[in-house]
């Protein structure tokens, strides 16, 4: 297998001022790409506001002999995203990678959380990437090229105390990998999602020293690298950190179907166990195959052919 390159790519990566993302950004320009290095330059809960961080990474690549310049806009406000892709178009004229890494925290416990704290980890983490993704969309569909990557959390796949906003947020990004990934498949956008886990000033004071070391940025771009490459693949949820990478499913298990005269509570209750069954279980291409999975179900139930 050939090195993975991205000469004459080019990536916009946000939140790439520090942590994941300037790892992100670095490890793109390292093997040739030309990138976006966005970051609002916002502390862990989003407050405050500088270009610094951005521009020391903008001047990293320059100093390896890369392209990049630097963006700060707010990944949650839509004309600040335009206004990105539009220099980065005016630039280089195209944009192949979309990195969705910008990300806060305000963890509370739900009871405590005021909705304009759920709100604003909402607006950057989803409407963020949003914002992102549709704005470089009609180019990846021109171009028929693209290669998105949203960047979820153990928190949103499985959830974690005290972060009720940032986990809606983080399994949204599954949500929207899903649809785009089958929207894209025609023009050859292929969409997926990186769940890290890595010591960063978010995580700063989870890991005792040692394992710190191990969970470093560095140990996750290489599989940001291939989710983002000419061959990568589309629709997985890649977790990484520490060197070790794994990916997330969802899957559906075989099920029951009942007659009408059976569909009562307390059946379901008796057979739950054979319902929440996963042998046999199998992951759905789309909602449609679940539809049309229930419908035969009954059908056959009934004796009945359906004409699918
Ligand atoms: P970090 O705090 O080190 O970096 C986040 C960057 O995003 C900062 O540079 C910040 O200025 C920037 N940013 C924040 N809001 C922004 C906005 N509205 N517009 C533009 N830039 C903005 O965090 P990190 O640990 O490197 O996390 C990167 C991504 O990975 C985040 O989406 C985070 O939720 C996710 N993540 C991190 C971990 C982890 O263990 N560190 C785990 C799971 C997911």
């Amino acid at each position: 297998m050939g090195d993975i390159r991205f000469d004459g790519r080019v990536a916009i990566v946000t939140g790439a001022g520090v942590g994941l993302g300037r790892s992100h950004a670095l490890g793109l320009a390292a093997r040739g790409a030309k990138v976006v290095v966005n970051d609002l330059g916002v502390s862990r809960d989003g407050s405050g506001s500088t270009s610094e961080a951005s521009e020391a990474v903008v001047a990293e690549i320059k100093a390896m002999g890369g392209e990049a310049i630097a963006h700060g806009c707010d990944v949650s406000d839509e004309d600040g995203v335009k206004d990105m892709v539009a220099q980065a178009m005016d630039t280089w004229g195209r944009i192949d990678i979309c990195v969705n890494n910008a990300g806060i925290l305000l963890d509370k416990t739900f009871g405590k959380m005021e909705m304009s704290a759920f709100r604003k980890v909402i607006d950057v983490h989803l409407i963020g990437s949003a914002n992102v993704a549709h704005a470089c969309w009609p180019i990846m569909r021109e171009q028929k090229y693209g290669r998105i990557v949203f960047t979820s959390s153990g928190s949103g796949l499985y959830g974690n105390f005290g972060q009720s906003n940032y986990g809606a947020a983080k399994a949204a990004m599954m949500g929207l990998m899903n649809v785009l990934h089958i929207e894209g498949a025609r023009d050859n956008i292929r969409v997926n999602t990186l769940a890290p886990t890595a010591a960063t000033r978010m995580t700063e004071e989870l890991f005792p020293p040692e394992t710190a070391e191990l969970l470093a940025p560095e140990t996750i771009t290489p599989g940001l690298l291939y989710l983002v490459s000419e061959d990568a693949p589309s629709h997985v949820i890649l977790g990484a950190g520490a060197g070790s990478f794994a990916q997330t499913r969802v899957y559906e298990t075989k099920g029951i179907t009942l007659s009408d005269e059976d569909n009562t509570p307390e059946t379901i209750a008796a057979q739950f166990n054979q319902i929440t069954d996963p042998s046999n279980q199998v992951e759905m291409a789309d909602a449609f195959a679940q539809t049309k999975k229930y419908a035969l179900n009954a059908a056959q139930a009934r004796g009945l052919k359906l004409d699918w």
